[in-house]
């Protein structure tokens, strides 16, 4: 076990099951494991008991995502979340609990005690995706007369592919600059985990609200494809 942050998490987990939960949560594997839109996850199997859903002991583990770059201290949060999970799952033999009311009054009994913020959700922004996850994705930016900043994702497959169809619907406009462009940074990598990653390239098409630094983010890392108005 040699890698420092999970024998960290690992540690963690023994301190705080023994200072908050008795020392009552069962000892699980804990692992990496790439979640993209979860922090951690606890798994399980169930099975139907006497007409009740029931934890079948020793099924559970613990897992972490690794999109994201996190310092150790930054998992401590998410660990106490997944333990109310296992206390709920392992100890109250709760398998539907989920983030319900039981859930929420221990994370709040739990973040007053530990004096840790316990997340409800995952809050990604901000944090910086390992190196190895920085993968194009076509943005379609439009910028409107008034100023507006507008995007949209693509595949880069799609982008390609329907790079035509973009030409016929945008290439007349001259309220809205329009660049279809082949992005590789580190914040659109991110945005492809956020956003919905579309097909369509008509008026069903999403537009999301960009800011001029991440535009600025995306000329600077850009295969421009296409471009309605070229300078
Ligand atoms: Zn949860």
């Amino acid at each position: 076990m040699s890698d420092p942050i999970l024998s960290h998490i690992q540690h963690k987990y023994e301190e705080f099951n023994n200072r908050y939960f008795k020392g009552e949560l069962p000892q699980i594997p804990i692992r990496w494991k790439k979640l993209k839109r979860a922090s951690a996850v606890v798994e399980f199997t169930a099975a139907t008991v006497k007409g009740k859903k029931t934890y079948i002991p020793n099924t559970m583990v613990m897992s972490f995502d690794t999109t994201y770059v996190r310092t150790k201290e930054e998992y401590e949060p998410i660990l106490l979340h997944e333990m109310i999970h296992v206390y709920d799952v392992a100890i109250r033999n709760d398998v539907i609990a989920n983030h319900g009311a039981q859930f929420l009054a221990k994370r709040r009994e739990l973040s007053a005690r530990t004096g840790i913020d316990i997340p409800l959700t995952d809050n990604i922004s901000g944090l910086q995706l390992k190196n190895e996850t920085v993968k194009p994705v076509a943005v379609v930016a439009r910028i409107r007369n008034d100023g507006l900043y507008a995007f949209a994702l693509l595949s880069v497959n799609t982008a390609t592919a329907k790079v035509g169809e973009i030409v016929k619907s945008w290439s007349n406009d001259t309220r809205n600059h329009v660049q279809v462009m082949v992005v590789t940074s580190p914040i659109w990598s991110r945005k492809a985990l956020q956003v919905p990653i579309q097909r369509n390239v008509n008026y069903k098409m999403k537009w999301f609200k960009m800011t001029q630094e991440e535009y600025d983010d995306a000329r600077k890392n850009a295969n421009v494809l296409w471009d309605n108005q070229p300078t």
